[in-house]
């Protein structure tokens, strides 16, 4: 980013002879009696000039830049500050406007040119904000086809096809890093406590990965909805109901409103949260338009949503390519209340080989996964709990269930880990052994 970089501007004659025009054009210019038209015309020239002001700035902090790093200027924020009368914020947004135009030339040229201002250069800073490296420069690499974007679109729209693209990329280059970031926001995530002084007022502080904190949010407003349903509540402030709401929860609902979604324990399973994501993502995996989030348009990674996709507490809003919605909740996608009692029959705890996480703990995996055609039968069901879960979904790890209800664990490396049984309980020792072998003859081997 920082590289000196000399683009072909075209600050020439050319241009600077259209800004002139322009200008003067603006100054004899009388808005007070203009009509809808003229005032039209003027936003357009205010909009050139200002792009082109942009341009400047961009080359002016360039060249501070370098004269700051032979010893001849102050810092470019210093004298930007000092001389342009911006504040730091700013003059920090100028010297990413340079970096970002040092790595992408065509929007430096571009920028005289009317239609893409330094609100899209933002843009493409905000968008690829956390990029690695490579991926920034894969990005750049887009260039010409993001240009194309940019000259018919509003800085906002913008920026969200840059994030589509910044995503599509980071799932493309990194898809371990990808996948690895949910399980580290979720032991990221903490809670504190403490009390302000001068007001006496606790603070309770919670900082949840995107997926827990979508769950939790969507427990808060069922509940507060009905909460503000009740006699009396409708004239009372509503953080004084929201906080109502959460301390009902707290001390009615015991772990569940935080234990994750869908780590279904045999009692109460907190409500669904809603997933968006499309056809495309969800059967093959990532693609340039790539839609895959909550509802408040947080990105999941796709490996996180084909987990949930498994969960019964999660609702996929699958959306067809032209974005209309394809498929909604659950209808035969997670396992009936009598596949979880036939598999409970077999598996003790976690399927695991190496896990004693009890069956109560585990959410049913479908092997073969359901958006891949995998039914919901006891032969692609598999009981995980949700640290193995995360592991085959999220952690690349390939889990084979066979006829014979082994399994074969295969490591991302592609070396396998374990092959063998993992049903524990036999069916000559359990009633609901044998209620699972009655309704599921031939099922097993043993
Ligand atoms: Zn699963
Ligand atoms: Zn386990």
């Amino acid at each position: 980013m920082s590289q000196v970089h000399t683009p072909t501007y075209a600050a020439n004659d050319e241009a600077s002879v259209d800004i002139a025009r322009l200008v003067s054009g603006l100054l004899e210019q009388s808005l007070e009696h203009a009509d809808r038209d003229t005032i039209n015309g003027t936003l357009h020239s205010v909009r050139s000039v200002r792009t082109w002001l942009d341009a400047l700035e961009i080359r002016a902090a360039r060249r501070v830049r370098q004269l700051h790093e032979a010893g001849r200027a102050d810092s470019p924020v210093t004298t930007l500050i000092d001389n342009n009368g911006c504040s730091g914020r700013d003059a920090r947004t100028t010297l990413d406007r340079e970096g970002l135009c040092a790595d992408m030339p065509l929007f430096e040229e571009a920028l005289g040119g009317g239609c893409v201002g330094g609100a899209h250069l933002d843009a493409m800073t905000r968008a690829t904000n956390g990029l690695s490296p490579d991926a920034k420069t894969a990005f750049a690499s887009h260039q010409q086809r993001l240009l194309a974007l940019a000259s018919q679109m509003s800085p906002d729209a913008f920026e969200r096809r840059c994030r589509d693209l910044a995503r599509s990329i980071r799932a493309q280059l990194d898809a371990a890093a990808e996948a690895d970031r949910i399980s580290r926001q979720r032991s990221a995530s903490n809670v504190r406590q403490w009390v302000d002084r001068p007001t006496g007022m606790g603070h309770t502080h919670l900082e949840l990965d995107p997926e827990r904190h979508a769950a939790l949010w969507t427990t808060i407003e069922a509940h507060l909805a009905s909460v503000r349903q009740r006699d009396g509540n409708s004239g009372r402030p509503f953080g004084e109901l929201q906080v109502e709401a959460i301390l009902e929860l707290v001390s009615s609902g015991g772990s569940s409103a935080t234990s994750g979604t869908g780590a279904g324990s045999s009692g109460r399973r907190i409500p669904e949260i809603e997933v968006l994501i499309d056809w495309q993502t969800l059967a093959e995996g990532v693609h340039d338009s790539t839609v895959c989030e909550t509802v408040d348009g947080i990105p999941l990674p796709v490996q996180t949503v084909q987990r949930l996709c498994c969960e019964a507490d999660v609702l996929p809003v699958v959306l067809r390519s032209t974005g209309e919605v394809l498929h909604v909740g659950r209808t035969a996608r997670v396992a009936t209340r009598a596949q979880r009692r036939a598999l409970a029959a077999l598996h003790r705890t976690c399927a695991h080989p190496h896990c004693s996480a009890a069956f109560s703990r585990c959410q049913i995996h479908h092997v073969v996964p359901w958006e891949q055609g995998g039914r919901t039968d006891l032969d692609n069901l598999i009981p995980l709990c949700t640290k193995h879960h995360h592991l085959v979904h999220e952690g690349g790890w390939l889990l084979e269930l066979h006829d014979d209800r082994t399994i074969t664990l295969t490591r991302p490396d592609g070396t396998r880990s374990f092959s063998g049984r993992t049903t524990d309980r036999l069916v000559a020792q359990s009633q609901s052994g044998q209620r699972s072998q009655r309704s599921q003859p031939g099922q097993r081997s043993h």
